[in-house]
């Protein structure tokens, strides 16, 4: 299907496949007319690259772990994990000052302890 039509599909914009294109990420075949020709595997790709980009896998990152045998692979996916583990517990940290806020029952936050330890 043309970049269009494959665009659509997967709820993104053709500029966005050009620039995977550019990147090596996804490359479609060529028509002998020269137009971008998507087949059903690279929108399974493009859907792939999707799903990384959401766990925060940069393009570089996701062609590294596109295929099982890249250098690189298991390091690029141990950083991720550890910066969504990082991420989680700075979330989690998050949510105990709120929870803690929303009830201390210190008139000036400054007083409270729990509150100032949050800070830092
Ligand atoms: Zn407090």
């Amino acid at each position: 299907m043309k970049i269009g039509d494959a665009a659509a599909q997967l709820g993104t914009a053709a500029h966005v496949l050009r620039h995977w294109e550019d990147e090596g990420v996804v490359v479609p075949d060529r028509t002998a007319a020269g137009h971008r020709e998507y087949s059903d595997e690279h929108l399974s790709r493009c859907r792939i690259v999707l799903s990384c980009q959401s766990v925060g896998l940069s393009l570089a990152e996701i062609r590294a772990i596109l295929h099982r045998g890249e250098t690189g692979r298991a390091s690029v996916i141990a950083a991720r994990l550890s910066a969504i583990r990082a991420q989680r517990t700075a979330l989690d940290s998050a949510e105990r000052f709120l929870l803690h806020v929303r009830h201390c029952r210190h008139d000036l936050m400054t007083r409270c302890p729990e509150c100032s330890e949050y800070a830092g």
